[in-house]
């Protein structure tokens, strides 16, 4: 039987804006998200055992039930029995490139590809939306990680609306290696700070969420004017992660000091990013914030916008 190599690209977010409490216990959320040429590569093999298999050379990723890329191989197996009995147990081989704990959604993105290359190696024809709604079992950002490109997410993540692409813009990313922030910790330290701004009812959240749709961002991005995305960057966890953590507010301001279009940092953080309208550009703004930061814990990425999520590659 044939192997699928799928490659998994990271997302930022260019706006994240946290409006309340579900009833499910997660955050109401108005988000819009970007896919980014930084990504994993997932490969997919039958191994001819009754087992799913995981491989990966990153040393922080674990390799047991807990992997996301695992859970959406066991959700692939419990939702089509005869095909995981006709087919067999699988090998999962993951080639992590994106910083793991960083905001990017490095796990969301490996377990949309899993799902995309299941659907494939068992001849399932599921619709992107079927895809969806499978990845949403997972995890809040997965079902973007599916379609990628840019969009408009909202309740926990999962509801999306497609905007223009803008494979225009360069971005210099980056994280401190040593440092990641927890998710969970992002978000409970957000409630336990500013519960009292959340919105309390449906129609108010509603309507912040709406808001979002008619605000500055979306007009930017429709009439892809570069500038105004750079300056209606927003990120709500940012007031609690830069506090936190004083070297993330440190590089966020390497960045605000150059010559770029735009800074924020991505999801929980803490990688930071920086929008640039060159290549050219981003490497200096690289080279620059390198020199004045100066700290070799530090990695830097060149990388650029990207109008798709998971793709085939063979
Ligand atoms: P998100 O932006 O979706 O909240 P993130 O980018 O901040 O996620 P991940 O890189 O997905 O963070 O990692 C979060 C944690 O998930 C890691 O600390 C790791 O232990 C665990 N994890 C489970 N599966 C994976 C995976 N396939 N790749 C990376 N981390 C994984």
């Amino acid at each position: 039987m044939r192997s699928y190599t799928l490659i998994a690209p990271a997302k930022i977010n260019l706006y994240l804006e946290i409006l309340g409490m579900r009833p499910d216990g997660f955050h109401e959320l108005a988000m819009i998200m970007q896919s980014i040429e930084l990504a994993d590569c997932i490969e997919i093999n039958a191994n001819g055992t009754d087992n799913i298999r995981l491989h990966c050379n990153h040393p922080e990723v674990p390799l047991d039930r807990t992997n996301i890329a695992y859970r959406a191989a066991k959700l692939m197996a419990e939702q089509f029995p005869e095909c995981f009995a006709k087919f067999g147990g699988i090998d999962i081989e993951i080639d992590k490139r994106i910083p793991v704990a960083a905001g990017l959604a490095g796990g969301s993105t490996n377990a949309a590809a899993v799902l995309i290359g299941l659907d494939l190696m068992w001849n399932l024809g599921l619709t992107q939306s079927e895809l969806q709604e499978l990845a949403a079992l997972l995890g809040s950002d997965v079902p973007f990680c599916i379609a990628g490109g840019t969009a408009i997410a909202t309740g926990r993540g999962e509801i999306l609306s497609p905007l223009p692409d803008l494979d225009n813009l360069y971005l210099v990313l980056a994280k401190y290696r040593s440092l990641g922030v927890s998710t969970a910790w992002a978000y409970t330290t957000y409630r336990e700070k500013f519960a009292d701004t959340y919105a309390c009812d449906t129609s108010t959240i509603q309507e912040r969420s709406t808001k979002l749709n008619s605000g500055a961002l979306v007009s930017a991005i429709a009439h892809k004017d570069s500038k105004k995305i750079g300056k209606s960057l927003y990120n709500d966890l940012e007031k609690v992660v830069l506090p936190a953590h004083p070297q993330v507010e440190q590089l966020r301001q390497a960045f605000q000091n150059q010559d770029i279009l735009g800074t924020m940092m991505s999801g929980s953080g803490p990688s930071v990013f920086a929008l640039v309208e060159s290549l050219t550009q981003a490497q200096q703004i690289k080279n620059q914030v390198e020199t004045t930061i100066n700290n070799p814990d530090l990695d830097l990425w060149i990388t650029r916008f990207r109008p798709t999520g998971i793709t085939v590659e063979n």
